[in-house]
C-alpha cells in the first residue's frame, strides 16, 4: 500500500497542516491559569477568574485566576524570600540558570509563536520570527552580563536593586516581559510580573519553563489580572522597583504613587514617532519602511512610525506609491503565515482606532483605506492613510495604536525638525535620505529616544531602548538598561556610565 495514498478523483492536493498549527499550543493544561507564586500554582485567594479571547475569533481562550491585593502580598512576600539566596549565588550560577532558560524558549519557540498569536491576534509570522527570537535574545544577552556585573560601569560588585516590579503592555506580552525579566534576574533581582489583562497566557508559559529550568522558587512570580493588579504592586511597600511599559497616563499616576519614596521606576510609555521622508530616499526601500514603521503588529507599537513627514515635491509620488503597496498586504486569519496584517487586541482598542480615525476625518484630513474585506468574527482595522493632516490635528498628536498613518509635509530640514518635535511623546523616529550628514544633522536635533537612519523598528539586546518627554525615563536594553536594575557597590556613590 502507498504510504501517500492520492484521491486521483480530487481536483488537487490538500495542503498539509502548517507546523504552526494551533494544536502546538495547549490552553488547558492544569497550571494553566493559575498564579505563580513561591513556585507553586495557586487560585486566586478569593477564587476570582477572568477570561481570555482570542482577538481573531472571539473565541473564549482560558479563564485565568484574577489577583487581589492578598495574592499581591503573596508574591512579594515569595519574592522577598527569595532575594538573599538567589542575589548571593555566584554570577555563573544565575547565568546558567539564564542560559537554560533562552535555549527552552528557542526548544519551544513554535509553541510560544502560537500561543502568544492565539491571545493577542498578531500574525504568526510576527510571533515566529520577532517576538520570540527577540525575547531568546534578550534572555541570552543577559545571561552573559550575569557574572560580569563589575564590568557594568557601577564599579565593583554593584548590588541587585532588590524586589521588581514589572507591569507589561499586551502589544508584545512575551518581548516585554522578557526586557524585564532578563536583567533582573541577571542583576541578583526577584521579580512579580503582572501581564496585561487581554493577553496573560505566554507569561504563564514562561512560568512554567522556570519551573522546568530549577530556577529556585520565589525568583520569578506571576499575578495574572487588570489594572487593579498593577496598582497593588505599585503601591505595595515591599516593592523596591517598579518597571511599567504601558500608557502614558497610566505611567504618570504610578509616578505620582511613588513620589516621595525611595522606590525605584522605570517608564516605558506611548509615542508618536516621526517618519521622515526626504526627496533624495531610495523610493522602494523607503515605502516598506513607512509600511514596517505602521503596520507592524497593526500599528499596536509604542515606536510606530505613525506621522509620515513628507518633503513636499516627492509627495504625491510617496503617496501614490505607497497606497499601491498597501493595496497588496493581507488582512486576516493570523494563523496563515501570508499574512501580513492580524487582529486587533480588543474591542475597547478597536473603539479607540475608529473613534480617532472619524476625529481625523471630521477634523478635515482625506481618509484612504485599503480595500480588504474585513473577517465577520473577531476586532479587524484595515490599514487606513490619512492625507493633508494638520499639525494641530489630534491624529498628528494622539497616539492611535493601530493601522492608521497621518502624512504631513515639510519644505526645508529645520521645518522636518520643528515638525516632528511638535508632539509631547519623544520615543524614536526615522530619517529617510541617502546622505549621511543630514542623517547626522537630523539625528542631533530629534528629541526622541531612539532615532533610526534609512530602516526602523530594528531591536538588539545590546541596544538601549526608551524615550524622553512623556515617552518616559529610563532604558531597557544595553548596559543602560542593566543600570536599572542595579546599585553601585555602598562604598562608591557614583555612576561612571
Ligand atoms: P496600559 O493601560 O497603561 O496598561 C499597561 C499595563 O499596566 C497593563 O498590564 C495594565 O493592566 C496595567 N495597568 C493598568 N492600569 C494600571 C494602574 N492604575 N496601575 C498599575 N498598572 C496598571 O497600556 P495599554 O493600553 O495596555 O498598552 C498600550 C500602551 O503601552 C501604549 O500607550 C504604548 O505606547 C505603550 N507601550 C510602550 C512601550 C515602550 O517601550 N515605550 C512598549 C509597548 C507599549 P491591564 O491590561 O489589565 O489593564
Ligand atoms: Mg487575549
Amino acid at each position: 500500500m502507498s504510504r501517500f495514498p492520492l484521491d486521483l478523483g480530487s481536483p488537487g492536493w490538500e495542503y498539509a497542516p502548517a507546523p504552526e498549527a494551533r494544536t502546538v499550543a495547549r490552553l488547558d493544561a492544569g497550571a494553566q491559569g493559575r498564579l505563580f507564586i513561591g513556585g507553586t500554582w495557586q487560585d486566586a485567594a478569593d477564587g476570582a477568574t477572568f477570561p481570555t479571547h482570542s482577538p481573531a475569533t472571539d473565541e473564549h481562550l482560558a479563564d485565568v485566576a484574577l489577583a487581589g491585593g492578598t495574592d499581591v502580598d503573596r508574591a512579594v512576600a515569595a519574592a522577598r524570600a527569595a532575594l538573599p539566596a538567589w542575589s548571593g549565588l555566584p554570577g555563573a550560577e544565575r547565568a546558567k540558570l539564564l542560559f537554560r532558560l533562552a535555549r527552552m524558549l528557542q526548544e519551544r519557540a513554535r509553541e510560544f509563536a502560537v500561543l502568544e498569536v492565539l491571545d493577542n491576534g498578531k500574525p504568526i509570522r510576527e510571533t515566529r520570527d520577532f517576538d520570540v527570537p527577540t525575547a531568546a535574545a534578550h534572555l541570552f544577552h543577559h545571561a552573559g552580563w550575569a557574572d560580569k556585573l563589575d564590568h557594568a560601569g557601577l564599579g565593583p560588585a554593584p548590588r541587585p536593586v532588590g524586589v521588581v516590579g514589572a507591569i507589561v503592555p499586551w502589544n508584545f506580552p512575551l518581548l516585554m516581559l522578557a526586557w524585564k525579566v532578563a536583567p533582573a534576574l541577571a542583576s541578583g533581582s526577584t521579580v512579580v510580573l503582572k501581564p496585561a489583562e487581554t493577553t496573560p497566557l505566554t507569561a504563564l508559559r514562561f512560568a512554567e519553563l522556570c519551573e522546568q529550568a530549577d530556577l529556585p522558587p520565589g525568583v520569578l512570580n506571576v499575578v495574572t489580572g487588570a489594572g487593579a493588579t498593577g496598582a497593588a504592586l505599585v503601591r505595595h511597600p515591599g516593592v523596591d522597583k517598579i518597571a511599567f511599559t504601558g500608557s502614558t497616563a497610566v505611567g504618570k499616576d504610578i509616578q505620582r504613587t511613588l513620589a516621595g519614596t525611595d522606590r525605584r521606576l522605570t517608564l516605558e510609555l506611548g509615542g508618536k514617532a516621526a517618519n521622515i521622508v526626504f526627496a533624495d530616499a531610495p523610493i522602494d526601500e523607503t515605502i516598506e519602511g513607512i509600511v514596517d514603521g505602521i503596520f507592524f503588529n497593526q500599528g499596536h507599537v509604542c515606536c510606530a512610525g505613525s506621522r509620515l513627514l513628507v518633503e513636499e515635491p516627492v509627495h504625491d509620488l510617496v503617496v501614490e506609491r505607497l497606497t499601491r503597496r498597501i493595496g497588496t498586504l493581507r488582512l486576516g486569519d493570523p494563523l496563515d503565515k501570508n499574512t501580513d496584517v492580524g487582529a486587533i487586541n480588543s474591542p475597547a482598542q478597536l473603539a479607540r482606532i475608529r473613534e480617532l480615525a472619524d476625529v481625523g476625518e471630521a477634523e478635515g484630513a482625506q481618509r484612504w483605506t485599503a480595500d480588504c474585506p474585513l473577517p465577520e468574527r473577531g476586532n479587524w482595522f484595515p490599514p487606513t492613510v490619512f492625507t493633508g493632516v494638520s499639525q494641530s490635528s489630534r491624529i498628528a498628536q494622539e497616539e492611535i495604536f493601530g493601522p492608521v498613518l497621518s502624512v504631513l509635509t515639510f519644505r526645508t530640514p529645520d521645518e522636518a525638525v520643528t515638525k516632528a518635535n511638535n508632539t509631547p511623546y519623544g520615543l524614536s523616529a526615522g530619517i529617510w535620505t541617502e546622505k549621511g550628514a543630514r542623517i547626522l544633522w537630523m539625528a542631533d536635533r530629534l528629541r526622541a529616544g531612539v532615532v533610526w537612519a534609512n530602516t526602523f523598528n530594528r531591536f538588539d539586546p545590546a541596544s538601549p531602548f526608551g524615550g524622553v518627554k512623556e515617552s518616559g525615563f529610563g532604558r531597557e536594553g544595553g548596559r543602560q538598561g542593566l543600570h536599572a536594575y542595579l546599585e553601585p557597590s555602598a562604598d562608591r556613590g557614583g555612576i561612571d556610565g
